[in-house]
């Protein structure tokens, strides 16, 4: 079938954004959708966790990230007084980036510009059908109605999704029960540093520093959580339920941007209808408690794009595109899990001494660095790990994320493994130097396949053993041989063919 794309993304948030890219570095013609003239300047994501930092990272991103946030070296869970402690993660990103949405979505925005994606504003979609062939798409814009055509389209188009809506996709769970406010504004007497939080009988606040001098306030008062999410929220209220939580207004003045949001907790039943697909929020929507929702839709976005680029290049072995849903549903379900349980902890039902007392014994409790460190995986995303390779001889590291490993090339020079995944390619990583490597297969027609022998340059946990290892695109161990294994060579064939197709 002709067609005008291979893939058309509809909406260009971040999800979108990031997904385009990743389609364009696998060469796939591309376009998004989007039906603003320009990016948001109201940023509702503040937060670029550690295993987002690290897949930003890979793509030779982050370091233009860190110019426009400001690293803390914690998280929180439900804003309990002990806080997430990154610092132990095992990661040069063992941290929070504090960046506005806006700010990462002109990183990566800027970034599928300069792989070529074609980004097409003010063109909203309408309608959304698909055959076996193709999928059509009609968008409205200011020249009028366009009828677009490609192989494939993703709604990236936020919890409303027109496309879910038009694939059929039910879209499961609870609507809102509570509303909460949040301002972003100047505070004249703002607390001393940090990112304090504060829950008493009248309710809960959290304060975050944001850039330029201003601060977001994030309140939960009981006497407005009934309010509808779409009425808009004024400096009054938000001054009048600051003195209510804290008995003091903090010297609030000059918004520059409120809101109020709910904690509606809903999934798409599938991620995938036909030749549509769902990422970002358009798949799920939760309460945005622990900065998550952007950050999992970034790490979606990452699972996705090569899956798809290889189906439409032709290697996809016949299960790889389904493990798209397989892999992401049960994370995010687990996701909708911990903002449920942090909305409980939040107040949602009451601000009793007997929530008070829930909260300070969890505190208490997170102060056990295993607890901590259970928690700190969870937000952080570093507990994602994938249904290991049941085709593969079992090794610890089978569908475990790829940690940034130092490496000595063959010509000595050392360097971070995940400077190897710019071009967003698998990487075959021996840790050898067995010539047999090179006639295993015919190479040349894995041209998605980074070849790569060395050594480790530094110790790392559970990579004493491993002979050879296949390392996807996303950054997570496909297969990993160990040096015990009678015959790696038939091994490293065997997996290249199961995951890199039969080419
Ligand atoms: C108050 C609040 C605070 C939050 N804080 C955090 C945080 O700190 N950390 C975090 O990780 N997440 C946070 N989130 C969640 C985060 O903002 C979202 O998860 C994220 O924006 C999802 O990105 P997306 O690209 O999937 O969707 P969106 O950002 O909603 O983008 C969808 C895009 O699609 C476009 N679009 C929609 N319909 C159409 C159409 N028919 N045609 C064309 N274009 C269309 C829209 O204009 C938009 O640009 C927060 C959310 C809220 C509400």
């Amino acid at each position: 079938m002709q067609v005008d794309y291979e893939v058309i993304i509809v909406g260009g948030g971040p999800v979108g954004m990031m997904l385009a890219a990743e389609l364009a570095l696998a060469r796939v013609r591309v376009c998004v959708l989007e039906r603003l003239m320009e990016t948001t300047p109201y940023s509702r994501a503040l937060t670029l966790h550690p295993r987002t930092l690290e897949i930003l990272d890979m793509r030779g991103l982050k370091a233009k990230l860190l110019d426009r946030g400001k690293p803390i070296t914690t998280g929180h869970f439900a804003a309990l007084d002990t806080r997430l402690d990154f610092s132990v993660l095992d990661s040069s990103s063992n941290y929070t980036l504090i960046i506005p949405q806006h700010e990462t979505e002109k990183v990566v925005e800027e970034w599928a510009k300069s792989l070529g994606v074609e980004i097409r504003r003010e063109e909203e979609v309408v309608a959304v059908h698909q055959d076996q062939h193709g999928v059509e798409v009609v968008a409205v814009g200011p020249n009028g109605n366009a009828v677009l055509t490609a192989l494939y389209v993703v709604g990236a188009d936020g919890a409303a999704s027109i496309v879910r809506k038009q694939a059929g996709i039910p879209f499961i769970g609870k609507n809102s029960t509570f509303t909460a406010m949040q301002g972003d504004v100047v505070l004249k007497n703002p607390p001393e540093s940090g990112v304090p939080s504060y829950f008493n009988e009248q309710g809960l606040v959290m304060i975050v520093p944001l850039p330029k001098g201003m601060h977001r306030v994030v309140l939960i008062d009981p006497e407005r959580m009934a309010v509808p999410k779409e009425e808009p929220v004024s400096l009054e209220e938000l001054r009048a339920s600051l003195l209510r939580i804290l008995g003091d207004d903090l010297g609030i003045s000059d918004p520059f941007w409120m809101t109020r949001f709910g904690n509606a907790t809903l999934q798409a039943q599938r991620y995938r209808e036909g030749r549509i697909f769902l990422a970002g929020d358009a798949a799920h929507i939760h309460f945005p408690a622990g900065g998550q929702g952007m950050n999992v839709g970034l790490q979606e976005a990452i699972n996705l794009g090569w899956k798809l680029a290889a189906q439409l290049k032709g290697w996809a072995p016949d299960w790889l595109l389904d493990s798209y849903h397989t892999e992401r549903f049960p994370i995010n379900t687990a996701l909708l899990t911990n903002t449920q349980v942090q909305s409980l902890l939040f107040g949602s039902s009451e601000f009793s001494p007997s929530v008070i007392a829930l909260r300070n014994m969890l505190s208490n409790l997170l102060q056990i660095p295993e607890a901590n460190y259970r928690l700190a995986t969870q937000i952080s995303a570093f507990n994602v790990q994938y249904e290991p390779d049941r085709e593969m001889e079992p090794h610890v590291l089978n569908g475990r994320r790829f940690t940034e490993l130092h490496l000595r090339l063959e010509n000595d020079v050392c360097q971070n493994a995940y400077e190897l995944f710019h071009s967003g390619s698998f990487l075959l990583l021996h840790l050898g130097s067995d010539e047999r490597l090179y006639d295993v297969i015919d190479w040349s027609k894995y041209k998605h396949v980074h070849v790569v022998r060395a050594s480790l340059a530094k110790g790392a946990p559970d990579w004493h053993d491993v002979h050879t290892a296949l390392i996807r695109p996303d950054g997570y161990v496909a297969w990993a041989i160990s040096q015990s294994e009678s015959n790696p060579m038939e091994a490293i064939r065997k997996g290249i063919i199961h995951w890199c197709g039969h080419v």
